[in-house]
C-alpha cells in the first residue's frame, strides 16, 4: 500500500473502540459482537463500498443498533391464535412473572426449610393434578415430540406400536409421528385404513409384541365423509385384558372440555375415557410455555420418570416456572382469544378503526395527491382460527379491519412489527390477539403503514 492509498486513512480498531459512543453502547454487547462489527465495516472501507471518513460513523450506527437477541416482539393481528411462526402460545402477565424470577437461582429443586434436595417441578406437577383430576400423577418434559419419545421408547423400543392408518400426522416443517416413533427402535403396526378403523382391526393385531397402544389427535387436519374409528372406552377395555398400556396423543393440552371448540378432546376426559395416558403440549390450547405433558396412571408415569431418556428431555426451570404461573392465574391469552365475543370484538374493531380515521385525518400529509382515504377503511367480517393447537378447521366467527394489501409488507417491517392477515389482495387487522394494552402501539403502526404506502 502506498503512502497516498486511501486505505491507509481507515481508523484503526483501538481507536474506533475507544470513541466515546462506541464505548458506551459496547457496555450492552460481548467484545467477541463489536469486534465483528468494527471488523465488518473496515473492511467495506477497505473493498472502497465506504469512504474511510465514513468509516466511525458507520461503526456508531452500527455498535447502537445491535441487539443482543434477534428475536423482535410481534402483534399478531392474523386472528390465528396458536401460530406456529410466531411462537405458538403467547404467556399470561403471571406466567412472564414466573419466568423473569425463575431466571436467577432459584428453589426448583431444593426444600428450603430442611435444604434438603426436593422432587424437581413438584409445584408445576401439583398444579397440573389440580387441573386435570382424572390424572394420579403427572410428568413435565420437553415438548410434546419428547413426551412422545419418552413414552414409545420406554413402552415400545424393540416392540410394536399400534397406531390406526387414519392417524399418521405430520404436524408440520415435513415432521411426522411415524418417523419419530420409530427413531426410538420401536417399530409401527399399521391397522385398519386411513378413513376407517374399527376396535377389531387393534385386537387383530395384538399379539406378544405388541408395547402400547398409541391414538392420535389429528391436531391439524379432519377426515370426514365414509370414517369410523375405535373410541377410547373399547380400546381401553382391548388394552386393559392384555395389559398394555393405552396412550392418547392429544396434542392440543385442553384441560378439560370447552365449549368453543365442541370436537377438540381434552386430557380430563380422554384419561376418565379409559387412556392409561395422555400426551399433550404446554404451549397449544393449554396457553402455556413450550411443554410436553404426560399425565395418567401412577405406575406409568413412574416407569417414565425413572427412565434414563427422561434426563434427556426433561423441562428447564424458566418452563416449569411459567406452566405453574399459567395454571394458577387468571384466564390466559390463548382462552381469552378463544372465547372472545363476536360482538364484542366487532365493537372492539369499529372503535379502533373510527380512532384510526381520525388520527390520519389529523396529520399533516406528507405527499402529493389524494392520500389515506379514510373512508374506504372497512370493518368485515372475519373468521379467527385456533390454528396450530387443535380445531384446527373450526371458524371463529369474528371480524377485522380491511385495509389495502400494499400495508401488509410496511407493517411486517415497522416498529413496532405487526403480522396481519394477507387475504384475497386485502390486509386484514384482525384484534383477536391483541391484548388491549398493545391497541395503542397497533394504532400507531398502522397510521404509519397506511402513510407510508399512501394508501389507501
Ligand atoms: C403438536 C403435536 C405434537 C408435537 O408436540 P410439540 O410440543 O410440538 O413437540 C405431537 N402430537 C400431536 C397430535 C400434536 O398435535
Amino acid at each position: 500500500m502506498d503512502e497516498h492509498d486511501p486505505r491507509r486513512r481507515i481508523p484503526r480498531t483501538d481507536a474506533l473502540l475507544r470513541l466515546p459512543r462506541v464505548a458506551a453502547a459496547a457496555q450492552a454487547l460481548s467484545d467477541g459482537v463489536v469486534r465483528t462489527i468494527v471488523r465488518g465495516v473496515q473492511e467495506r472501507a477497505r473493498a472502497g463500498e465506504l469512504a474511510p471518513e465514513d468509516v466511525e460513523a458507520a461503526v456508531i450506527t452500527a455498535v447502537e443498533g445491535r441487539r443482543t437477541s434477534s428475536l423482535r416482539p410481534v402483534i399478531n393481528a392474523t386472528g390465528v391464535i396458536i401460530h406456529t411462526n410466531l411462537g405458538r402460545a403467547p404467556l399470561s402477565p403471571a406466567a412472564r412473572t414466573a419466568l423473569a424470577d425463575a431466571a436467577g437461582y432459584v428453589d426448583v429443586e431444593l426444600d428450603m426449610g430442611s435444604g434438603q434436595r426436593s422432587r424437581r417441578g413438584a409445584a408445576a406437577r401439583a398444579a397440573l393434578l389440580a387441573a386435570c383430576p382424572a390424572a394420579e400423577d403427572a410428568l413435565i418434559v420437553n415438548n410434546g415430540a419428547a413426551a412422545l419419545v419418552l413414552a414409545t421408547t420406554a413402552f415400545a423400543a424393540g416392540r410394536e406400536v399400534l397406531i390406526s392408518r387414519g392417524e399418521f400426522v405430520e404436524i408440520g416443517a415435513g415432521f411426522r409421528l411415524s418417523d419419530l416413533i420409530e427413531s426410538t427402535g420401536a417399530r409401527l403396526r399399521e391397522v385398519g385404513t386411513t378413513n376407517r378403523t374399527r376396535c377389531e382391526d387393534y385386537a387383530a393385531a395384538m399379539g406378544e409384541a405388541t408395547g402400547c397402544i398409541l391414538k392420535v389427535h389429528p391436531s391439524n387436519f379432519r377426515v370426514s365423509g365414509f370414517t369410523a374409528e375405535a373410541t377410547l372406552p373399547e380400546l381401553a377395555r382391548l388394552a386393559g385384558a392384555r395389559a398394555v398400556p393405552l396412550i392418547a396423543d392429544l396434542g392440543s393440552g385442553l384441560l378439560s372440555a370447552d365449549p368453543a371448540l365442541p370436537a377438540e378432546p381434552d386430557l380430563d376426559s380422554a384419561l376418565r375415557s379409559g387412556a392409561d395416558l395422555v400426551i399433550a403440549s404446554g404451549d397449544k390450547l393449554l396457553g402455556g410455555p413450550q411443554a410436553g405433558l404426560l399425565l395418567g396412571r401412577a405406575d406409568l408415569i413412574a416407569r417414565l420418570s425413572r427412565h434414563p431418556l427422561a434426563r434427556a428431555v426433561r423441562a428447564d426451570k424458566l418452563a416449569l416456572a411459567a406452566l405453574e404461573a399459567t395454571l394458577n392465574g387468571p384466564e390466559a391469552p390463548v382462552a381469552r382469544a378463544l372465547h372472545t365475543d363476536p360482538e364484542a370484538l366487532r365493537a372492539r374493531t369499529e372503535a379502533f378503526a373510527e380512532d384510526l380515521r381520525a388520527r390520519l385525518s389529523a396529520q399533516p400529509h406528507p405527499r402529493q395527491g389524494p392520500g389515506p382515504d379514510s373512508a374506504a377503511l372497512a370493518v368485515v367480517p372475519h373468521d379467527g382460527r385456533t390454528g396450530g393447537g387443535g380445531g384446527a378447521e373450526v371458524p371463529l366467527p369474528g371480524w377485522a379491519l380491511r385495509l389495502p394489501e400494499a400495508a401488509a409488507r410496511a407493517l411486517r417491517t415497522g416498529e413496532p412489527a405487526v403480522l396481519p392477515r394477507v387475504h384475497d389482495g386485502t390486509c386484514l387487522i384482525d384484534l383477536r390477539c391483541v391484548p388491549d394494552e398493545t391497541q395503542p402501539a397497533l394504532l400507531t403502526a398502522v397510521a404509519v403503514a397506511l402513510t407510508a404506502t399512501g394508501a389507501p
